[in-house]
């Protein structure tokens, strides 16, 4: 916990346009609920580490200088973008889905802060010295030298891309050595104003990342060595794709199975018919048997979603029994003549059973 990166503004339960005066007051209102004076027992220990973490988020981002620092270098390895690439698709005959451009650079941070520090922790002026100040070679020990963070970003993919794969271009920012210091951090024994010290500055660059079909919701696929730069000389951290399936119009993901609403007229669901049900590829008929009831599920085997081990998922359908929005005068006379026949009623069970509740 102790080396996890922290975002200050995070810590004062702010957001990044925060005024001098919201961090004013969040800091007041922090440092009175953790202030270690104010604890004791088993939180004591819990409640100084809030409160110093508390204090150094403020002291960072109260004074405009550090916070304008803190922002850039914040910002600095935290863009990434995807699309899908033109040539990523196998089968050149599926029709219906073009190369959209899916950036999404606007919604929640993109990378967010999963493992080692950095900053590091052990107070500010450590953090000051890690961040913004000379690299430090009399603290790295050989085969200890601490890695670059690792990242996490979202992509997102549509069901067509779970059903046949898909090539993701993800546009990162990739450290490249500072033209200004030529990697050295300093400038006539000063620190480097372009890199603030690091030696180093982002760069966009492109990564073609294949995506395998049948790719489970939720999974995690590890780039080796694309997260952030170590600032002392270790190893690069990973990056870290999180997967996620934009919801469909027509079809719902369960697993490697798909579920779609399929409506049926009144008469369908009594005599029985065959209907053009929609796939992820072409429509398939189905034969609606007769006596259908609404919310019962036909299931298609093998039209869902690939499962990785070379089969496929299920597509369930639910029927939905639906009424045409006007009725004619014919169709009218067909309901009456329906409506004369001797029927049970229907809500008989119902009505028995209500006072049981
Ligand atoms: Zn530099």
């Amino acid at each position: 916990m102790s080396s996890t990166a922290r975002d200050y503004y995070q810590v004062l339960g702010l957001s990044r346009t925060a005024s001098p005066d919201d961090i004013k007051k969040a800091f007041r209102r922090l440092a009175r609920q953790y202030h270690p004076d104010l604890h004791s027992g088993p939180s004591k220990l819990e409640m100084e580490r809030k409160f110093k973490e508390v204090s150094e988020a403020y002291e960072v981002l109260s004074d405009p200088e550090k916070r304008k620092q803190y922002d850039q270098r914040e910002s600095m390895w935290t863009r990434t973008e995807s699309y899908t690439t033109a040539e990523s698709r196998t089968k050149p005959s599926e029709q219906g889905f073009a190369s959209a451009r899916t950036s999404h650079p606007h919604q929640s941070p993109p990378y967010q802060s999963h493992g080692r520090g950095w900053p590091r922790s052990g107070g500010l002026a450590d953090f000051f010295e890690s961040i913004f100040g000379e690299p430090d070679e009399s603290s790295a020990q050989p085969g200890t030298k601490e890695p670059g963070e690792d990242v996490e970003t979202t992509v997102e993919i549509s069901l067509r891309d779970v059903y046949w794969g898909v090539t993701k271009r993800l546009s990162l920012l990739e450290p490249v050595s500072c033209p200004a210091c030529h990697g050295t951090g300093s400038v006539r024994r000063r620190r480097c104003q372009a890199c603030s010290g690091t030696g180093f500055r982002p760069e966009s660059k492109v990564l073609d990342v294949k995506i395998p079909a049948g790719i489970e919701e939720g999974a995690k696929m590890r780039i080796p060595g694309r997260g952030r730069p170590s600032l002392h000389g270790g190893k690069r951290g990973d990056l870290y794709l999180f997967i996620k399936t934009k919801p469909g119009h027509t079809f719902r993901r369960a697993g490697s199975d798909l579920h779609v609403t399929l409506p049926i007229w009144p008469w369908e669901a009594a005599l029985g018919t065959e209907v053009l049900v929609p796939t992820l590829t072409e429509p398939v008929r189905v034969k609606i048997p007769s006596g259908s009831t609404a919310e019962s599920k036909l299931r298609l085997k093998g039209k869902g979603l690939p499962t990785g081990t070379g089969g496929y998922g299920d597509l369930l359908l639910t029927l939905q029994i639906v009424m045409p929005q006007t009725i004619s005068n014919e169709a009218r006379a067909l309901y009456e003549q329906l409506a004369r026949e001797n029927h049970a009623d229907p809500r008989t069970e119902l009505l028995a059973k209500a006072h049981q509740d």
